[in-house]
């Protein structure tokens, strides 16, 4: 019954390691990227909206992504928890997200605060455009993203640090080490965890 959060800049990560938590913590996953994402695809009203500000680096508006993630939060099978990746981005997506927290009597349990240097971030994201062709993966867009990240979501963690419920990991180094530095912190603040 564990409620989490991944946050961290582009490229940190979050996507690769939020499956892998999901399992772990035995909750859904819930990307809101990837739920655009298959919008877009889909060509559906809330795709062909989300498009032209993922294409260009920017936050979908917060109405759209609040309305998107309250609806998703009703469904049954969070009951017993849940892993947001990529969400809260902004101070009113976090009182959105109390907010819907509020009306169900739940908390957050944890922030993981996926961190990497823009060097490496960079590189990733490169990578990552050549092998998945991701529209918002190309240089100026990334750095776009990076500033978004930092002027928008940035300040989230001191937002989050203030409940006294971040917990920070390096996402430097394989995917299994990142994996297990986080099922790590997470077992050391006594959250329940499947053995893998
Ligand atoms: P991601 O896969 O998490 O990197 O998200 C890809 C893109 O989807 C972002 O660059 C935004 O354009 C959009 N997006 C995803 N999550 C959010 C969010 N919480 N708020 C606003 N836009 C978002």
């Amino acid at each position: 019954m564990t409620r989490l959060l991944l946050i961290g800049p582009p490229g940190a990560g979050k996507g690769t390691q939020a499956v892998r938590l999901s399992q772990a913590c035995n909750v859904p996953a819930i990307s809101t990227g990837d739920i655009f994402r298959s919008n877009v695809q889909n060509g559906t009203e809330l795709g062909l909206k989300a498009a032209e500000f993922m294409n260009a680096g920017k936050y979908v508006p917060d109405s759209l992504t609040n309305d998107l993630v309250r609806s998703r939060l009703n469904e049954p099978d969070v009951d017993n928890g849940f892993l947001l990746d990529g969400y809260p981005r902004t101070a009113a997506q976090v009182a959105e997200l109390d907010d819907i927290l509020a009306g169900t009597g739940h908390e957050l349990d944890v922030v993981v605060l996926l961190v990497a240097d823009s060097d490496e971030i960079v590189k990733r994201l490169s990578k990552r455009a050549l092998e998945q062709g991701r529209s918002d993966d190309t240089e100026d867009v990334i750095r776009h993203r990076l500033d978004v990240y930092a002027e928008q979501t940035a300040p989230l963690i001191e937002i989050y640090s203030d409940r006294g419920l971040v917990v920070e990991v390096d996402g430097l180094g394989s995917v299994d080490d990142v994996t297990a530095r986080i099922t790590g912190a997470l077992d050391a603040r006594g959250i329940a965890l499947l053995a893998s």
